[in-house]
């Protein structure tokens, strides 16, 4: 089979305009392009939608995740793509791609094989400029703190206590750590200082979260720097910030159109972290795709347990919105990883260690269903070395839970491959859910109280325990009017506790608090467990290296 960049530069597009008029009924005139194959939608005409009805919702997530990665992207597309040949109005809400990953380890993030969106390689790079403004804002609020402190900082800053940081799209860790002013009078005043991945910064989280260019003007007013030297937060909105830093996103904030391989229409839009952010897709791009489409298809990142729950306790309780059904991928190689198979030997048919690892996934069912109350069916997304007797075991144990599980092979076949799913998505959704939708806490509960909740009924974990200084830093958000925040637990995807190598459904451990930070323009409370970097660094061997321009200009080696 080709590689995914060479499907995807093989593939022949439609001019974004054609695409946008006739599958989702949008005149030219609504659209802002980037060249031929990308294209903002007006954020005015999307207003002008707000009476429509709106379609269904279906959230893609899956069980936790393995060092390969599941396909949640590719199934994405190849369930938007089945929708979308069987006459459907379909449409996949995606999240953009950072860079960091782009030249680090993991590749792209536009899907894989014969499910992707394209333009594959301006998806992965660059795009349509939307987190180099997203930077260009960070910073320019980077900026205006070193400069009020460097005028006479009026509002008595103090500066050992400034959290906002500089950010941009790599992965660099020598920028972890580092310290800004030095060189004298004329530069201001030294302070330590670091930079922060574009996807992991709280305005990132903000423009995912945003309804409109008033919320995100609101949102980032309430960002808060730091605290001034009698205690109390400083926020943007004191440093004059927040509308100069809105106008650099004006734009950015109009979802970003484009088509997969298959010609349905999909928004990628915003780029979330799923650890120290909320790992989903924005929601000016969700509810406008459920106003121009009937089934919108959209990503949570990481396992369930993570994108999916900041996907109902932060994004649906700050939005409104409500998923209609989950499709939780699951893969033969991650269940056997769960089962205690090491990597390398992922290939070899081991139907035991399906069942054993059976424990993980049946977990996040148990989550989706009963915490969540959303209903849900599982896509087995097929890989090359699983067997048959495999793929059916799955299909038994999920039986067994009372679910439904759909083999597909979109990766190989595009929709096509994928028909018997979206029929069982459609038929799930004909049906009255048996479930109702819940949140995993309520807003009044404590903010310690919330992150027990979500540590004992989804991880499984006995107890909470949390370093000192991040007790006392809680109570003092509290204190500053932050209880009513939601919690946005950052831990380690590959397990559901804090220790990536405890796979399966570890059940009886404790979850460690290091440290928590606040997101008040995002509007929620980070509890970091375990390290968590907000600044990734690149492996061994980059995958920039193989990276390459061809003299004729075309793109080789993203994957
Ligand atoms: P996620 O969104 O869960 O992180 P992706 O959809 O990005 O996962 O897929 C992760 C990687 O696995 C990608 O490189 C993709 O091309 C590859 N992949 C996905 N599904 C398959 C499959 N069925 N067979 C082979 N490779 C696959
Ligand atoms: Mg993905």
């Amino acid at each position: 089979m080709l590689s995914d960049i060479e499907i995807a530069n093989a593939a022949t597009l439609r001019p974004i305009r054609d695409v946008a008029a006739e599958t989702l009924g949008i005149d030219e005139d609504h659209l802002v392009p980037y060249g031929h194959y990308k294209a903002k939608v007006d954020i005015g005409y999307l207003a002008s939608l707000a009476d429509r009805p709106m379609g269904r919702l279906i959230l893609m997530t899956a069980l936790s995740p393995t060092p390969p990665g599941e396909g949640k992207t590719t199934t994405t597309v190849g369930l938007t793509d089945a929708l979308f040949g069987l006459g459907h109005k379909s449409m996949a809400c995606l999240r953009e791609p950072s860079m960091g990953p782009v030249f680090g380890m993991k590749g792209g993030a536009a899907g894989g094989g014969y499910s992707q969106v394209v333009p594959m390689t301006d998806i992965n790079l660059h795009f349509t400029g939307d987190f180099a403004a997203i930077a260009a804002a960070n910073n320019l609020l980077s900026a205006l703190i070193d400069n009020h402190i460097h005028h006479g900082n009026e509002l008595d800053i103090d500066v050992r206590s400034v959290t906002w940081k500089r950010v941009l799209d790599m992965n660099d860790r020598a920028l972890r750590d580092t310290t800004v002013a030095l060189g004298g009078y004329g530069n201001g005043f030294p302070r330590s200082e670091g930079f922060d991945i574009v996807v992991a910064s709280e305005l990132m989280a903000i423009f995912c979260l945003t309804e409109s260019w008033g919320d995100l003007k609101r949102r980032i007013g309430d960002i808060v720097i730091g605290y001034n030297r009698a205690g109390n937060p400083v926020t943007a909105r004191e440093l004059d910030a927040h509308g100069a830093m809105s106008v650099l996103l004006r734009d950015a904030l109009a979802p970003n159109l484009v088509q997969t391989l298959e010609g349905a229409p999909a928004f990628v839009h915003g780029g979330p972290f799923a650890n120290i952010a909320h790992g989903c897709s924005s929601v000016m791009a969700t509810r406008a795709g459920l106003r121009l489409a009937d089934y919108v298809v959209t990503e949570a990142g990481f396992g369930a347990d993570l994108g999916a729950e900041k996907f109902v306790d932060i994004k649906c309780r700050k939005s409104g919105l409500r998923p209609d059904l989950a499709v939780v991928v699951a893969t033969v190689r991650a269940l056997k990883y769960h089962g205690g198979v090491a990597l390398a030997d992922l290939g070899t048919e081991d139907l035991g260690a399906v069942e054993r690892g059976m424990a993980n996934l049946r977990r996040h069912l148990h989550n989706i269903r009963h915490v969540y109350g959303v209903r849900c069916v599982v896509a087995v997304n097929r890989f090359p070395t699983d067997t048959t007797a495999e793929i059916d075991k799955v299909v038994e144990l999920v039986a067994a839970e009372g679910v439904q599980a759909y083999p597909a092979t979109h990766f190989a076949d595009g929709g096509a491959g994928a028909l018997e799913l979206a029929k069982g998505v459609l038929q799930a959704l004909d049906e009255p859910s048996p479930y109702e939708f819940s949140f995993t806490y309520p807003d009044e509960l404590p903010l310690t109280e919330k992150v027990e909740a979500v540590a004992t009924k989804l991880y499984g974990a006995r107890q909470v325990t949390w370093d000192s200084k991040a007790r006392r830093r809680l109570q003092r958000f509290e204190r500053d009017g932050f209880a009513d925040l939601p919690v946005c637990i950052a831990k380690t995807q590959y397990s559901f506790s804090t220790d990536a190598s405890l796979v399966g459904a570890p059940s009886g451990h404790e979850l460690h608090v290091r440290e928590v930070r606040l997101s008040a323009g995002a509007g929620f409370v980070v509890a970091v467990c375990g390290e968590i970097m907000t600044m990734p660094g690149l492996p061994r061997d980059p995958a920039a290296r193989r990276i390459d321009l061809a003299d004729d200009g075309t793109i080789l080696g993203l994957s």
